[in-house]
Formats: C-alpha cells, sequence, structure tokens
C-alpha cells in the first residue's frame, strides 16, 4: 500500500482540494500487481453539482479576460507538466500499466496539446461579410460554448482529458471534468499543475465521482451546454439520447475497429515492425489501433513470418522495469474479453500463430500474451466487435478495390492504416476508406495540431487541431443596419 502523501488522491472543486462530503474514497489498483496504490476521494451528486456551479461562476470572469492571459496561463500549465513529467509518467505506469516511455510519451502530448490550444486560442478568428443591402454590414464573431463537462476513459489518463480542458479553457469556457474511476491519479496531477498555474478557482474542476451521476448532473443542470466525451459507441449512443432534452452540444470521440492494409510493393520487414509498434502499443487498448490486418497475399506469409517474430520477442512485464515493452492489461474483465475473443476464433476455425492465453510467467497481474491469429473471417466476434486487445487477426487480399469494401465494412470508422509507396494505390485508399484518421505509412498518426475523430458510428465531431478548438465556440453571426 502506497503512503498516503505518494499520490494526489482529492478532487479539485473550486480552487480547493476536496475529500468527499461524506468522506467516502475508491481505491486504485495497480493492474502490473493488483496491490492498492492509493484511495482516493469518491464524490456523488452534491459534489458534481457544486463544481457545475463553481463553473458556471468562473464563466463570466474567465470569458471577459484577455485571450493572452488565458493562454499564459495554459503555457505556464503545459511547463509544469514537462517539469513534472517523470513523477506523472511512473503514477499514469502504475495505475494503467503501459510501459513507462509510452506514459512520459502520453505525458508531453498532454503537455504539447495545452501549450498547441494555448497558442491557437488566439486565432478563433470571426469574419466579415460583404453585404448585399449597402446600408447593412454583417460579421461573424466566435463565442464560447459556456460550461464544458468532460467524461474520460482508463487508456489514456492524460492525452484524452487534455484534449477537451485545453480547447476549452483556451477559447474561455470553463470545465468539469471526470476521469475513469480506475485512473484518477493522473488527471489529478494535471490538475495540480493548472492549480499551479494560477487558473481562477472554478474555471476547471475535477471530479471524482460514479460515471452515471456525472452524466446525470452534466445533462439535467441547465449551466452545462456542452459534453465531451471519449469512451465506447454504446455509451456513446446512451450521452446522444440523454443529450436530447436540454439540447446540450456533444463531441463524441467513441470505439474503432481499424484495418491495417500492406500492399505488396511495401518493405514488409519495416512494415511488419511498424504494425507489431501499432498493435501492441498500450496492449491494443487504442481507439485508433489496428485491428484488422489485410496483407496482400503476395506477401502474406513473409509478413506473417516477420510479425510473429516480431511479436514473440516483444518483452512482457511490469511497465515501471527498465526494457519492458508491453504491460499488463488493465483489468481482470480485458483479460477475460480478450481470451474470450480468442476462444470464439478458434472455435470458428482461427489458427493462433503465437501466444492465444494470459501469461503463466507473473503470478500477479493482468498480463497476456501478445497473440497473432490467421484464417480469420469476418464474422468472428474479433472483426465484429471493438476488440481493444493484444491480438493481431492477419486476413489475405488481392484486389484494390476488395480491399476497400472489406475494410470499410464495419459500423466503425476512426481510423486506418495503409502501407505503399505506390502513390497511386495511397490515394485511392486516402479516397476510399471511411475513416476519419489515415496513417499513410504512419502506425502513429495522433499530434495536437491534426483533427482526431471518427466517422460513422466512431463519433461526432473532431478533436484537436482547428476543429478541436471550434468545438468549444459557437458562431454568432451580427447584422448591423446603418443609419441612412
Ligand atoms: P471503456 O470500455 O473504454 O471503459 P466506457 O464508455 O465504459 O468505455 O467508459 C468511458 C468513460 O465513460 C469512463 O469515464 C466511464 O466512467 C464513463 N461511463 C461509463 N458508463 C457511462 C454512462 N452510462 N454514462 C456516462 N459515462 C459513462
Amino acid at each position: 500500500m502506497a503512503t498516503a502523501t505518494e499520490f494526489p488522491t482529492q478532487m479539485y472543486i473550486e480552487g480547493q482540494w476536496r475529500d468527499a462530503d461524506d468522506s467516502r474514497t475508491l481505491g486504485v489498483i495497480n493492474p502490473a500487481d493488483e496491490s492498492t496504490l492509493a484511495e482516493v476521494a469518491y464524490g456523488g451528486r452534491a459534489e458534481v453539482d457544486r463544481a457545475i456551479g463553481a463553473a458556471a461562476r468562473a464563466f463570466p470572469g474567465w470569458r471577459a479576460a484577455s485571450v493572452y492571459d488565458r493562454a499564459r496561463v495554459l503555457k505556464k500549465a503545459a511547463d509544469l507538466i514537462r517539469d513534472r513529467a517523470e513523477r506523472i509518467a511512473r503514477t499514469l505506469t502504475q495505475e494503467q500499466g503501459k510501459p513507462l516511455p509510452e506514459a512520459k510519451a502520453e505525458v508531453l502530448h498532454a503537455a504539447d496539446t495545452f501549450e498547441w490550444f494555448a497558442e491557437e486560442g488566439k486565432r478563433a478568428y470571426g469574419r466579415t461579410i460583404p453585404p448585399s443591402n449597402v446600408a447593412k454590414r454583417h460579421y461573424v464573431i466566435k463565442h464560447p460554448v459556456g460550461v464544458v463537462g468532460t467524461i474520460t476513459p482508463w487508456n489514456f489518463p492524460a492525452a484524452l482529458p487534455s484534449r477537451k480542458i485545453a480547447p476549452a479553457l483556451a477559447v474561455g469556457c470553463t470545465v468539469v471534468s471526470k476521469p475513469a474511476e480506475q485512473t484518477p491519479l493522473t488527471l489529478i496531477h494535471l490538475f495540480g499543475c493548472l492549480a499551479d498555474a494560477g487558473l481562477p478557482p472554478g474555471a476547471a474542476n475535477l471530479v471524482i465521482a460514479p460515471a452515471r451521476t456525472v452524466a446525470d448532473a452534466f445533462f439535467e443542470h441547465p449551466a452545462v451546454r456542452k459534453v465531451s466525451f471519449t469512451g465506447s459507441t454504446a455509451v456513446g449512443k446512451e450521452l446522444i439520447r440523454r443529450s436530447a432534452d436540454g439540447v446540450k452540444r456533444l463531441s463524441l470521440e467513441l470505439g474503432g475497429h481499424a484495418p491495417l492494409i500492406v500492399f505488396p510493393d511495401a518493405d514488409v520487414a519495416q512494415v511488419a515492425q511498424a504494425a507489431v509498434i501499432g498493435k501492441f502499443r498500450n496492449n491494443g487498448q487504442v481507439c485508433i489501433a489496428p485491428s484488422r490486418f489485410y496483407v496482400h497475399e503476395r506477401v502474406a506469409k513473409d509478413f506473417t513470418e516477420a510479425a510473429v517474430e516480431l511479436t514473440r520477442k516483444l518483452r512482457l512485464g511490469d511497465g515501471l522495469v527498465e526494457g519492458v515493452q508491453v504491460g499488463p492489461m488493465f483489468e481482470a474483465r480485458a483479460l477475460e474479453k480478450t481470451a474470450s475473443l480468442i476462444d470464439d476464433a478458434r472455435a470458428r476455425g482461427a489458427k493462433v500463430l503465437t501466444g492465444g492465453g494470459r501469461s503463466t510467467r507473473f503470478e500477479k497481474g493482468y498480463f497476456f500474451e501478445p497473440t497473432v491469429i490467421r484464417e480469420v473471417d469476418g464474422r468472428m466476434r474479433i472483426m465484429t466487435e471493438e476488440p481493444f486487445a493484444p491480438v493481431m487477426p492477419l486476413l489475405d487480399f488481392s484486389k484494390l478495390d476488395d480491399v476497400i469494401a472489406a475494410a470499410n465494412d464495419t459500423p466503425y470508422g476512426l481510423a486506418a492504416y495503409v502501407f505503399t509507396n505506390d502513390l497511386t494505390v495511397a490515394t485511392r485508399m486516402a479516397e476510399g476508406l471511411e475513416a476519419g484518421i489515415i496513417g499513410l505509412n504512419d502506425p502513429v498518426p495522433a499530434t495536437p495540431q491534426c483533427p482526431f475523430g471518427g466517422m460513422k458510428e466512431s463519433g461526432l465531431g473532431r478533436e484537436l487541431g482547428i476543429e478541436g478548438l471550434d468545438a468549444y465556440l459557437e458562431t454568432k453571426y451580427v447584422s448591423v443596419g446603418l443609419r441612412g
């Protein structure tokens, strides 16, 4: 059991660090050894309503502040996140499981996100529009949406809330944020950086409470104008239904089932390396993780051999141990789901080439052997459900049009990856694939300045990039009649 001072454990409401009213706490588990890392404050409706009230009170002042002053606070928060990156990354690894270098990269991505939106907030331009009536003038100004509620999952506990909090604050919105209950510690650290950067009380508030309680408060409280959610498609659909009564704005970044397509002209050894990195990063618990691998039949054998060999060599272990490339999965439920997806695929004829089960090398912790399977077909659950698992299903193809059709044959449309050096093939694929993010010879495309989000059932709206700023702005049209 960690000492009380090792991790910060409180909520942050109206500029104060707070326990729950009834002192209730929630245990945070380390997936590498199943120990309890910390007990965090665990609030309920009263605390969430108080946070929303604080955000509503802070909104007029924060909105009226100069965008340059808001930017200074966000930039300072980015600097503090960088200064504290080592400590925050260790916490992230301990509560979430990913290897320390991956955690560090995520924390630095969060810092970059704060810095980028600090700058981009200064460019929330309106426009003037030539009138048809010479006695009028027309212009468009941007107006912050208002109080924003954010709900984020456990797989990227630093990056995902940052994509919501930074743009919202940059344009003058105020925020109430809920982390996943399993991984609250990283966001508490980020709020420490915001507080120390001089954020005024109430501009951003952190609540830790049951998900439904938080969602109820967000949808029922009239002050909340927008909910920004990252998580499963099932919950996203529920939020769309719930948003109707208050016509709350929504940004939804939901599930994915990304195809990775290898054409025969690509360098097979290099692509196998990229595919294994992209697949097993964070154990495949990534919404844009490649989860269906379509390999041209001319290179299928070579690709399969290379991918299996690289997968076997991946070093599994506690993410804090140097050299570990794949950490534990994030909870016992994830192990069980992965095993059941593989059992289903096996029962329908798939062959396991490496991995296939829970690792037996560890006494404690949620370790699953990185797995490659082939003889996969479209009816298997691994092909129809978002897997979120360290499993690489291999399929063959021979024609470009067929692989586009197969890749698009899913309700999801978040990311797709194509490996080829042929410009015509690359262009046809980029235009034909139904996905919001296309990695052409790039297995890790996310970056703060570029739009991130999905088509079809993978979501509504975009995060990051200028689109991710616009998501927190209303468009206000002003028409002026001049005196004659
Ligand atoms: P995942 O499978 O990645 O955990 P979820 O959609 O279940 O995806 O969870 C993502 C986030 O949404 C978490 O913060 C979780 O607490 C929250 N959440 C889960 N169920 C609901 C719900 N019914 N309403 C609002 N938020 C929810």
